[in-house]
């Protein structure tokens, strides 16, 4: 019964929750906190005080009928105009509430943007490494994935490999800064140089390139480092933003995309974001979400508890002798794997364990681990990461690491 186009998502699907079976059933036999699961980037930190507390308020203040009922597909006006204020606030910008339309999430926003866009055929770079699911939202549209190989140097764009990728069939590109899986933040340079290379290729190709940034942990960066806003650099930018890390609300499927002015044929990009949205059975964004945002808009979660972690884990890591480099931002440490990335998550799982492997991120020899869990299983998964280690011989090579 199933579509052709659907046999490889459900198989790879099935890998998926085999890794979350196995963890479940690893809980079963040995106690949940003997089981170092580091694989979900779900945040472990609570949503501020201030939304839960919003949502009681609106329940008890606002019009229900009104705060439960459809509305525009592009959200809530009031909504849209808080975010609009928010962001010209904090970075300068001068977007107006028509410029923001208010999705399901980070994934919703992709989607929407990428069934504005793209016709069957038209090319998506990524860079890798890159968070998976890019590929599925391309070919939902007939989009194709045209992968930037990594530079495992710094994880930071290799923009000579990304010129050369561009074809008259580019229509996107995606960027993804403070970066699942490699923690790595785009500095205001590198956007710079992405922003010359697009213009210089739209005007000899004579083509439109939108280059979407996908930013859902804009707010997770440590040590102050800037996060450049990306809209001012390229006047072709959208940006889909989700406030699943910053407010921890994953479950509530909360975002918005900026559409600003200067995007090529704006209002028609907007109005088809719109129908796109509706059109691809979202209608819009969850209605409580939004009232939230319209009260919480300048909230965000205790990032104090993501540093600790990453000190922790790095210096730790470090210590024993992983390669990795200490991440800037989001919630995420991506290390070298001292073998085959697959086979060295297997043998994580005999110590109970659990990683992603690299290739699941285009980026096959590393590892992701997922550091939004508590400081306490870090604590307690330290031993268990020492002695793999020591299985591979890595303590005695210690210092190669950046
Ligand atoms: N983009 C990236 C890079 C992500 O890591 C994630 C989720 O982990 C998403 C998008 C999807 O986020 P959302 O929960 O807002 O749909």
């Amino acid at each position: 019964m199933i579509a052709d186009k659907m046999r490889p998502l459900v198989e790879n699907n099935s890998a998926i929750r085999a890794m979350f079976e196995e963890g479940k059933k690893m809980a079963a036999e040995y106690g949940r906190e003997n089981v170092y699961d580091f694989s979900l980037g779900n945040p472990n930190v609570p949503a501020p005080p201030a939304v839960n507390q919003a949502i009681l308020d609106i329940i008890r203040e606002e019009e229900t009928t009104y705060v439960h009922g459809y509305m525009s597909n592009a959200g809530f006006e009031d909504a849209r105009a808080a975010v609009a204020q928010s962001l010209n606030r904090r970075f300068g910008t001068h977007f107006h509430l028509e410029n923001i339309l208010m999705t399901v999430g980070a994934a919703g926003g992709m989607n929407v943007i990428l069934k504005t866009i793209l016709d069957p055929g038209d090319e998506v770079l990524v860079f890798a490494p890159y968070f998976m699911e890019y590929g599925s939202y391309v070919r939902n549209y007939e989009g194709v994935l045209v992968v930037v190989p990594p530079d495992t140097d710094t994880f930071q764009p290799d923009l000579k490999e990304f010129e050369k990728r561009i074809t008259p069939k580019t229509k996107a590109v995606i960027i993804n800064t403070p970066n699942n899986p490699a923690g790595v933040v785009y500095s205001a340079e590198t956007l710079r140089r992405i922003a010359a290379i697009l213009l210089e290729k739209e005007e000899t190709l004579g083509t439109q390139i939108l280059l979407i940034s996908d930013e859902p942990y804009r707010e997770l960066a440590y040590d102050g480092v800037e996060v450049p806003y990306v809209t001012p650099f390229y006047h072709n930018t959208v940006v889909c933003y989700s406030y699943s890390k910053s407010l921890s609300l994953p479950g509530e499927r909360i975002g918005y995309l900026v559409i600003p002015q200067e995007v090529e044929d704006s209002r028609k990009v907007i109005a088809a974001a719109a129908i796109a949205t509706r059109v691809l059975g979202c209608v819009n964004a969850p209605s409580l979400m939004q009232r939230v945002i319209v009260r919480c808009v300048d909230e965000q979660v205790n990032l104090e508890a993501y540093n600790r972690n990453r000190e922790l884990l790095y210096s730790s890591l470090r210590e024993y002798g992983f390669d990795c480099i200490k991440p800037e931002g989001a919630f995420y440490l991506f290390v070298k794997a001292p073998v085959d990335d697959k086979e060295f998550c297997q043998a994580c799982k005999k110590h109970r364990v659990l990683l992603v492997p690299g290739t699941s991120f285009a980026c096959p020899g590393y590892v992701r681990i997922a550091y939004c869990v508590s400081y306490e299983q870090i604590e307690r998964a330290l031993p268990a990461f020492q002695k793999i280690a020591e299985e591979y011989g890595l303590t005695e090579k210690r210092g190669k690491v950046q």
